[in-house]
């Protein structure tokens, strides 16, 4: 259930401290140590799983359902007018902890956060083209 060398299972067995904010018997909220921004939070199962894909449905609708009821309170307490919850899975994506987790991170008008600018597709056949090999892969399973 827990890896020895895993900085979150450390925290979730008590050998690391943290700012406890939220937990149940399957998942636990704390302040995130080098916030984006105040009040920042993550949200893990205190079972080890590497990251999304990992994640058993049931573990991982555990984790979903604590995200609004938690989101709403780091909202409330730093008077947010938004919030963004992000899973970063794989280094090509940001993840550097590899025990799964999702970031809450409080919004303010005007905060200067930024997430990232889209462009559309060249043409409306590229578009459809990667439509296409995206539900391909979700029918093979991957
Ligand atoms: P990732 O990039 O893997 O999605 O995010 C890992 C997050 O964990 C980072 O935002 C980082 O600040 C946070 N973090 C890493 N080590 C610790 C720790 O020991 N305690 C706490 N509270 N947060 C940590
Ligand atoms: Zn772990």
């Amino acid at each position: 259930m827990h890896q020895d060398d895993c900085v979150f299972c450390k925290i979730v067995k008590g050998e690391l401290p943290c700012a406890r904010v939220f937990e149940t018997d399957d998942v636990l909220a704390f302040l995130d140590i080098a916030p984006v921004a105040p009040g920042h939070v993550l949200v893990i199962p205190k079972a080890h799983h590497r990251n999304l894909f990992d994640l058993p449905e049931a573990v991982g609708g555990r984790l979903f359902a604590a995200l609004s009821p938690v989101g709403a309170a780091v909202m409330a307490a730093t008077g947010a007018a938004g919030l963004n919850v992000q899973i970063n899975n794989n280094a090509a994506a940001g993840q550097v902890v590899f025990h799964a987790h999702a970031h809450l991170i409080p919004r303010h008008e005007g905060d200067g956060l930024r997430l990232w600018s889209g462009r559309p597709y060249a043409d409306a056949a590229a578009a459809q083209a990667m439509a296409e090999a995206v539900r391909a892969a979700v029918a093979r399973g991957r």
